[in-house]
């Protein structure tokens, strides 16, 4: 078996440990003789499964008690539309900080429900930074204020959270989600799609303070209603169980490495490692603000982006593969998730460096 090392956006690499117990317990889920995938999900098995995934998720981000915690389904996509639906209650505007190409989509989707006002964008740079909050121009009646934490496609991260007062703040933490610790108190809605730092494409997880709940828009479907999918626990249809299964391997992997805490050190080191070869001379460039720099998915250019076909082929014969980055940005875009191993990043900088020389 070779394993290559995985730069992808996303769906991307997952934990070799995950996968393999995942392959292990695939036939016969610790003596139960059924796959997880063939347990129903009212059976006292898979309800362990996901009463557990739950609480070792509430364990890592340490979630206060009135958070609910919802695994969903229809990716962090599907949010989108939900999010006014739920959290307008009774207002008529919600406030969106635009930063790129996510927060974009998630501005389209809840145009269709509401009034949005763009209370700051960084638009004017190519979204290569985080507007301040000393430059934002939020609505007096906003239901809420949305921001993308971690824009995948820009690679622009905020390492701050905004004070909205008592304008519940909601983010889309899609792309980090889980790889540093979070002050959860301080957000009324966190978002994620899993095919990042999680576990399979298409399942998503809401954590939602419970006052927010319970008064959605009129016509709201029962499957996007939160207030519905809290009361019933994730299980108001059968829900994507080996997706949750998988989530669940994946947090106790977490756990096993000594936590977010942990992790986010990795995580620094893992990306210090290459903006410290981008930055260290003229050949690759970053195009984000240093201070506003994407841990997770990191973008760069080729001083001549004619070489840019040479570094594709050349890094995919070394074994590192979807390096390209979004059409919208160009150029280059490492991800570098919770499970991209040290060795993966030591193996792409040592080859940039290589490339480098051959080709100055
Ligand atoms: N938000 C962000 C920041 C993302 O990176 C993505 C997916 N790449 C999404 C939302 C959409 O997620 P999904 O495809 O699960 O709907």
């Amino acid at each position: 078996m070779t394993r290559i090392f995985n730069f992808s956006a996303g769906p991307a690499v997952l934990p070799q440990e995950v996968l393999k117990q995942a392959q292990e317990e695939m036939l016969d889920w610790r003596g139960s003789g059924m796959a997880v995938m063939e347990m129903s999900h009212r059976g006292p098995e898979y309800m362990a499964i996901q009463a557990a995934a739950e609480k070792d998720l509430r364990e890592l981000l340490a979630i206060p008690a009135n958070y609910k915690v919802l695994f969903l389904q229809g990716g962090a996509t599907t949010q989108f539309a939900a999010i006014p639906m739920n959290l307008l209650r009774g207002k008529t505007t919600a406030d969106y900080v635009n930063t790129g190409e996510w927060a974009k989509k998630a501005i389209k989707e809840a145009k269709l429900q509401c009034k949005v006002n763009i209370a700051a964008s960084s638009e004017d740079k190519n979204f290569s930074y985080v507007p301040p909050q000393s430059v934002w121009q939020v609505s007096k009646d906003a239901a809420y204020v949305h921001v993308c934490t971690n824009e995948t496609i820009g690679g622009v991260e905020f390492n701050w959270i905004p004070d909205t007062g008592d304008v519940p703040l909601v983010a889309d933490m899609s792309s980090h989600l889980l790889s540093r610790p979070i002050d959860v108190g301080r957000y009324g809605l966190i978002y994620a799609g899993a095919q990042k730092n999680i576990g399979p494409a298409g399942l998503a997880i809401v954590i939602v303070r419970d006052d927010l709940l319970g008064q959605t828009l009129p016509g709201t479907p029962t499957m996007l209603d939160y207030k519905v999918q809290a009361e019933h626990e994730s299980m108001f249809n059968t829900p994507p169980t080996y997706s949750i299964y998988i989530a669940g391997l994946t947090f106790q992997w977490l756990k096993r490495g000594g936590g977010l805490t942990a992790m986010e050190k990795h995580n620094i080191a893992k990306a210090r490692l290459i903006y410290d070869l981008v930055d260290g001379g003229d050949f690759y460039r970053s195009p984000v603000a240093k201070f506003d720099r994407s841990r997770m998915n990191i973008p760069f250019t080729l001083h001549d982006e004619k070489l840019d076909d040479a570094f594709l082929n050349e890094a995919k014969q070394q074994g590192l593969i979807q390096l390209k980055g979004h059409r919208s940005v160009g150029g280059m875009r490492a991800s570098i998730y919770n499970a991209m191993p040290l060795a993966g990043v030591t193996t792409l900088v040592d080859f940039m460096r290589d490339f480098e020389a051959k080709h100055r």
